[in-house]
């Protein structure tokens, strides 16, 4: 019935993963519901190795669009210079 989804350590193949993840709800295999439920090794597994079927690579983790950096520092700067002129203000009188 699930020949090639355990291998011989009685863990899920990448097969037995896919097939989990792949499978309609309600509709799972009871024999790999149950080894995930109950296996930790094979819950990192699925998650780290399938999010909604696709691959997820961790590694690339593209960092954000200069743009959007420098407009962050540029508000971040117009704060600070609100800030000292509401201070120099008030202790000015
Ligand atoms: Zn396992």
């Amino acid at each position: 019935m699930s020949q090639g989804l355990f291998d011989p350590q009685g863990h899920l193949t990448p097969a037995g993963l896919a097939a989990l993840a792949g499978a309609p709800v309600g509709k799972t295999p009871a024999d790999l519901a149950a080894h995930v439920a109950a296996c930790p090794r094979c819950q990192d597994l699925m998650l780290a190795g399938t999010v909604g079927g696709a691959p997820v690579r961790r590694e690339r983790r593209e960092p954000p669009p200069a743009g959007r950096i420098w407009f962050v520092i540029g508000a971040a700067l117009l704060l600070l210079l609100f800030m000292l002129i509401t201070l120099q203000r008030l202790a000015g009188g």
